[in-house]
């Protein structure tokens, strides 16, 4: 099966925003089992839209296109495509009701020109938009114009906001795509989500243990993120999900805790979880993170079940009021130093009554290294039911890199203690 993605937007060739749709949809294509061919990005302009939907038809099994689906004069892909196909535009009642609903749950008055959103082309199934107005549409066509031969095609027209885009391709385009193109034989495939091994040691550490599976064509893929690897399994065929099987324990065991979690899950989305399991509570005393940890924690819903408070202690003079770090410490050792650091988590955990503080401290850079503490120097520490852990670190990035990696480690650190814990 072949699969054309078309990205249309001039804003995303201007560079004005990043093209997130692309990878994406790759990604949820590729871990369902079906790669895509191509993909493209064009301008909102009408030749731009139309030339490149004809080519993409007369390739591809499936078109899918995103954005240009709004109300405003730049959003002209549904327009453009149906008059492509000729598909009449046709007024959808049903449509045309949950967009005025939308902005009726929101107290807001219903704009005029959202009426186009309510226009689908004749034979389009209407896809509803949960998160937004524009609908999607699903198009078959068959016999397809641009094909040689004429076999048919399938186009999906998906809206530009990514949270419109994504729960739409979820919910309503992938089990479609499952059942209008099953795979044949088997496929699984399986990412995990790793911290604290480099990509090379995480390759030297699995990949002659899983050699016997590689062997048997199983591929075994490496994604090195800021502050994150992940090692992703792919197997075809009628054992596929054994063989996938296999090389996840293998890993896990070799890996250890290193392993924090599968799939597209996210570090503070895994401590909330484990947090919330064990009725714990979590304190934050940030110094060079500048509250990207709490920033982190709190994009996680149900935080508020395990996150207590978060002191963002950047000067001296608020290191020691807030948490309780002593002068003469901090005059001995310096802000950035093992002592600070405990003192932080230890203070955070006393004024705030939480099970779990972690506290960083560091030079972020790019001036205010010594020949002792250079830049991207970094001690971070955790206190807990059973005492108090510090560990150092050096992280040499620009800074918002550096803050990533460093929340990155620290929240690492909890998720050891956790599983420790638990074992
Ligand atoms: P709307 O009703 O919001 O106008 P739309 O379907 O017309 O939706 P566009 O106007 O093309 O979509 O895009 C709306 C916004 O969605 C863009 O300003 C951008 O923020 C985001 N967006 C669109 N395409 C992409 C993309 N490929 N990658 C990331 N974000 C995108
Ligand atoms: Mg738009």
């Amino acid at each position: 099966m072949t699969i054309e993605i078309l990205n249309t937007g001039s804003e995303l060739l201007l560079g004005r925003i990043l093209n997130t749709h692309q990878q994406w949809l790759c990604a949820r294509l590729t871990q369902a089992g079906y790669p895509v061919t191509r993909q493209v990005l064009v301008s909102d302009r009408s030749d731009d839209i139309q030339q490149a939907v004809r080519e993409a038809l007369g390739r591809a099994d499936l078109v899918i296109t995103t954005g240009g689906l709004g109300p405003t004069c730049d959003d002209i892909t549904r327009e453009r495509i149906a008059e492509l196909l000729d598909r009449p535009l046709e007024f959808d009642a049903s449509v045309s009701q949950s967009v005025q609903a939308f902005f009726r749950s929101r107290g807001r008055p219903v704009p005029p020109r959202t009426r186009v959103e309510a226009m689908v082309p004749k034979g389009a199934v209407v896809l509803p938009n949960g998160h937004g107005t524009a609908p999607g549409l699903r198009l078959g066509v068959a016999p397809n114009p641009f094909r040689p031969g004429g076999g048919p095609s399938w186009l999906v027209m998906l809206p530009g906001p990514p949270r419109e885009l994504r729960p739409m391709f979820d919910d309503q385009v992938l089990p479609w795509i499952a059942s209008e193109f099953p795979l044949e034989g088997g496929f699984a495939c399986r990412t995990l989500k790793t911290s604290g091994i480099g990509e090379s040691n995480m390759e030297e550490l699995i990949s002659g243990p899983l050699r016997h599976l590689t062997d048997r064509g199983m591929d075994l893929g490496f994604c090195a993120r800021v502050g994150e690897v992940d090692v992703r399994f792919v197997a075809r065929g009628a054992d596929a999900s054994s063989v996938v099987a296999e090389a996840e324990s293998i890993t896990r065991r070799l890996a250890g805790d290193a392993v924090f979690g599968e799939q597209d899950e996210v570090l503070e989305g895994v401590l909330v979880r484990e947090l919330t399991r064990r009725r714990q509570t979590l304190a934050l005393a940030e110094s060079c993170t500048g509250g990207h940890i709490a920033h982190r924690l709190t994009n996680v819903p149900g935080a508020s079940a395990v996150f207590l408070a978060g002191y963002v202690t950047y000067a001296n003079t608020a290191k020691v009021r807030t948490l309780g770090v002593r002068e003469e410490t901090l005059r001995e050792s310096g802000a950035v130093s093992e002592a600070v650091a405990r003192q932080m988590a230890e203070g955070a955990r006393a004024v705030s009554g939480a099970d779990w503080a972690l506290s960083v401290t560091g030079i972020a850079g790019p001036s205010g290294g010594t020949p002792d503490k250079p830049v991207g120097t970094v001690w971070m520490a955790l206190a807990g039911p059973a005492g108090t852990e510090a560990v150092q670190r050096l992280n040499r990035f620009d800074r918002e890199t550096f803050k990533f990696t460093t929340g990155q480690q620290a929240m690492h650190l909890l998720f050891q203690h956790l599983n420790r814990a638990e074992s």
